[in-house]
């Protein structure tokens, strides 16, 4: 089988996603089909994102995968009501 080959970043020899929304996918595959809780976070060295099986503890920007899984099922447009 071939798969598209993903760019590595250099400091960190991660693959690099240019952008969070395809990073998140990864992710959310990830934890699909190997039950991987990953969190992405944007390097420091390359600027792009890159997924990391620990919470980082230095982190600048990550957020936890739970999160993520939730699919979207607010409409767009949705506004919650108020009382
Ligand atoms: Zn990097």
């Amino acid at each position: 089988m071939h798969f598209f080959t993903p760019k590595r970043c250099g400091t960190t020899n991660k693959i690099m996603y240019h952008d969070k929304a395809q990073a998140e996918r990864a992710a959310n595959q990830s934890f699909i089909e190997r039950g991987t809780e990953l969190w992405v976070y944007r390097c420091q060295y390359c600027s792009t994102w890159h997924l990391t099986s620990h919470d980082p503890d230095n982190a600048w920007v990550h957020t936890p995968l739970n999160q993520q899984l939730k699919p979207h099922s607010r409409k767009k447009g949705y506004k919650p009501r108020r009382r």
